[in-house]
This record gives structure tokens, sequence and C-alpha cells, in this order.
């Protein structure tokens, strides 16, 4: 296997982490290439549930769902209010920050709403759960990057542990992933 970018390491993590029949949260759905990807990793008796403020997302998504893909739910909302649809406890929340590929590139993830549904999001987490966070410092002048950087490296050690995946000889403003798991209830 070739590892290119962040996002492959990250789904790496992911099959390891998934098992059939998890519920799991795609909170920027984007292009629909992750969200299907986590599809097939909860199965038929699994839940995905994807969130994007784009209905053009959810278009391009809906293209590309076959039947076996009937467990993803498409949310037309932003993720700081993924509360109000959902009430299950989720194994992985994912997030992918930053804009549409090949779309307006104004309409884009903003830390303040990224936090809140980060928050939200550790809220819903079932012990051992994780949230994929992939961050480009290159967006926002790296302010969404330093938010979420502040954020997660300050919880509490004993409730979550946190490593972030660094490229070290790329671009300064290549991603870098966030892995945040939680080890006890709150
Ligand atoms: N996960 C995608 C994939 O599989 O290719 C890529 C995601 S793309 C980099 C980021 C997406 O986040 C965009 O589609 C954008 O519309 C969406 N987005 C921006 N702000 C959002 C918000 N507040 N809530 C949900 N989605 C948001």
């Amino acid at each position: 296997m070739i590892v290119t970018k962040i996002t492959d390491i990250a789904k790496l993590f992911w099959k390891e982490h998934i098992n059939d029949r998890d519920i799991v949260l795609d909170a920027t759905l984007g292009n629909g290439n992750d969200s299907l990807f986590l599809s097939k990793l909860v199965g038929s008796k699994g839940k995905v549930y994807s969130m994007d403020i784009q209905k053009k997302a959810l278009d391009m998504t809906r293209e590309k769902m076959d039947s076996s893909m009937s467990n993803i739910n498409l949310i037309l909302d932003s993720h700081e209010n993924l509360d109000k649809y959902i009430k299950e406890k989720l194994s992985l929340v994912v997030f992918n920050l930053g804009y549409l590929p090949g779309e307006n590139n104004e309409i884009t993830t903003k830390s303040k709403s990224t936090l809140i549904a980060l928050e939200k999001s550790m809220m819903l987490l079932k012990k051992g759960g994780i949230v994929s966070v992939a961050a480009y410092r290159g967006h926002d002048n790296g302010e969404e990057y330093i938010e979420v950087f502040k954020f997660l490296s300050t919880l509490d050690p004993k409730k979550y542990k946190v490593s972030l995946v660094n490229p070290i000889n790329q671009s300064e403003r290549a991603p870098r992933l966030f892995l945040c798991q939680k080890m006890k209830e709150d």
C-alpha cells in the first residue's frame, strides 16, 4: 500500500477501529467519498450520518450511492446542529475540514462552528470511540487548525487521548490528522 495523503492514513485507522453495525458520523460530507467508505465498514446493520451545508454535496453523494448504501443518512445542515439529528452513541466521527473541491472555496468550515461540532461529537462518542479531524494549515491562515489544536490539546488526558499525525517532509501547508479517543464516559 502507498500512503500519499493524510486521509489515507485516517482511513487505515477507521478500518481498524470500525465494526459491522457501528454508528458513525461524517461531519463534512463533501463529495461523499468518506461516507461511501464508512458505509461499507459499518455494513447494512450499521448507520452513517452524513452532514453538509451544501445541497450539492448531498446530490453528488446520492448519485454515487448504490442500493447497498441505504445505511447512509444524508443531512443538509451545519454539523454544529448534529445533536438535533443524532441520539445514538457513535463509534467514530470524521471531520475533513475545508471546502468542497472544485466548488466555491468561500463555503468552507469555520473554526467557531467546527469547535461546537467537535464538542457535541465528543459528548456522543461511546467509550473507545474516536474523532478523526483532517485540518489544513493553508486554510483560513491556519486559524481553524490552530483553534482545533488548542481545543484538543487541552482535553483532560484521563478522559481523552489525542494524537497528531504530522507529515514532516512536505509543505508547511500539508494537512495534519488529529485522532482523539474517548477513554471513559462523561
Ligand atoms: N469528506 C469529504 C470527502 O469525502 O471528500 C471532503 C469534505 S470537504 C474538504 C469539506 C466539506 O465541509 C465541504 O463540502 C463543505 O461544504 C462542508 N462544510 C463546511 N462547513 C460545514 C458545516 N458547518 N457543517 C457541515 N459541513 C460543512
